[in-house]
C-alpha cells in the first residue's frame, strides 16, 4: 500500500468516488464494447448533464456524511430524512435537482416520510428483487467516519446504514465487507503496518459468509482470475462489489483501474464509484497522486469544492 496520512486517503477516497461515478456516467446502461473507450469526462446524455457531473451514488455518499458529522451519532431515521430532502429538493444534487435515484431507495424513503421505519422498509423490501447497489454506492461514508472503530464495529454500522434503504442480508453484507476492506486500509495507514492487496484478499476469504451469494464469489481462491466477460458489471449488489473489486484486486494503479472498470459498461457509474472508494484509499496520500489523468479528472469534476468540503468534514470527526 503506498504511504500516506489517513487525512491524505480520506480526502482522495471520497474524491476517486465521484470522479469514477462522473466518469462512468456516461456509459450508464450502455453495454460492454458498444461505446468508444472512455478516458475523459464526457457529457451525461443519459440525464443532459455536462462533462464531470457526478450522480446518485455521489449525492447518497455525501447525503451520509452530512447525516453522520451532523449528528455525531448514528441515526436510520436521520438518514432516511436527508434521502428525502435529496429526493424532493435536490440537496446536496450536482444539478440542484435529484435525478437517477433507484427504486429501492424511493420506495424505502417513501415508506420513512409516511412515518414508517425500518420493520416496515424491512417487510416491503426485504427480497431478493431488492438487492441493487442503493446502499453498497454510498456505504464509503461509514467506513471514512468510523474507520478507527473496531472491524466488527465498522461492519455493523455498514449493515445498518444499508437496512434504511436495503434491508436484505445480501446487500448488508456486501456493504459490511467493503467497508472493513476500506476501514483495513486506513487503520494500518494510521499503524504504519504494512498491508498487501493479497492481505486483504485473504481477509474476503476469512469471513465467515453469511450469504452463500457471496461466499460463493469473495470465498473462493483464485477468483480474480476471472476473465472479464464472467464479470458482470450489473446493478445487482454482488455484482457490483464483484466488478469494482475485481478491478481493483486486478490493476495496479488508480487511472489504470478507473478507466477499466467504467469500460465495463452497464451500471458503469456507481460500479465506478465503488471502485474509486477503495482506490482512493488504497493509492491515495502521497504527494505525486494527483498527477497526470488523475490530475485531469479532478480538475474536470462538477463541484469539486462540495465534494471537497464534505471530505473536510469527514476529516475533521474522524482523524
Ligand atoms: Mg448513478
Amino acid at each position: 500500500m503506498p504511504a500516506g496520512p489517513v487525512a491524505a486517503k480520506i480526502r482522495t477516497s471520497l474524491l476517486c468516488l465521484a470522479i469514477c461515478d462522473a466518469l462512468g456516467g456516461p456509459a450508464e446502461f450502455q453495454p460492454r464494447g458498444s461505446f468508444p473507450l472512455i478516458t475523459s469526462m464526457q457529457a451525461n446524455r443519459n440525464f443532459r448533464l455536462p462533462p464531470g457531473a457526478w450522480t446518485d451514488d455521489t449525492s447518497m455518499t455525501l447525503l451520509l456524511i452530512d447525516s453522520l458529522s451532523s449528528t455525531r451519532t448514528f441515526s436510520e431515521a436521520d438518514q432516511a430524512a436527508r434521502y428525502l430532502r435529496w429526493l424532493t429538493t435536490g440537496y446536496l444534487s450536482v444539478t440542484g435537482v435529484c435525478f437517477d435515484a433507484g427504486n429501492a431507495t424511493r420506495m424505502a424513503v417513501g415508506i420513512w416520510a409516511s412515518g414508517g421505519g425500518l420493520d416496515d422498509v424491512r417487510k416491503a423490501l426485504d427480497k431478493k428483487a431488492c438487492c441493487g447497489n442503493g446502499s453498497l454506492m454510498r456505504v464509503l461514508a461509514v467506513a471514512l467516519v468510523f474507520w478507527a472503530e473496531a472491524a466488527e464495529t465498522g461492519c455493523e454500522l455498514a449493515r445498518r446504514s444499508s437496512a434504511v434503504t436495503h434491508p436484505h442480508r445480501v446487500c448488508q453484507e456486501a456493504c459490511a465487507l467493503y467497508v472493513l476492506l476500506v476501514s483495513t486500509i486506513l487503520r494500518c495507514a494510521a499503524a504504519r503496518t504494512s498491508v498487501t492487496k493479497a492481505d486483504l484478499l485473504q481477509l474476503l476469504r476469512d469471513w465467515e459468509y453469511e450469504t452463500t451469494e457471496l461466499g460463493a464469489i469473495f470465498g473462493v481462491e483464485n477468483w480474480i482470475d476471472k476473465e472479464e466477460i464472467d464479470i458482470q458489471s450489473t446493478g445487482y449488489v454482488v455484482y457490483s462489489l464483484e466488478a469494482a473489486l475485481w478491478v481493483f484486486f486486478g490493476t495496479d494503479s488508480f487511472v489504470e483501474g478507473a478507466v477499466k472498470v467504467v469500460n465495463l459498461g452497464d451500471d458503469a457509474d456507481t460500479v465506478g464509484a465503488i471502485y474509486g472508494g477503495i482506490a482512493g484509499a488504497w493509492y491515495g496520500g502521497g504527494d505525486a497522486f494527483w498527477e497526470g489523468k488523475a490530475k485531469e479528472w479532478k480538475e474536470d469534476l462538477l463541484k469539486c469544492d462540495v465534494v471537497e468540503a464534505f471530505a473536510e468534514k469527514v476529516v475533521r470527526i474522524a482523524t
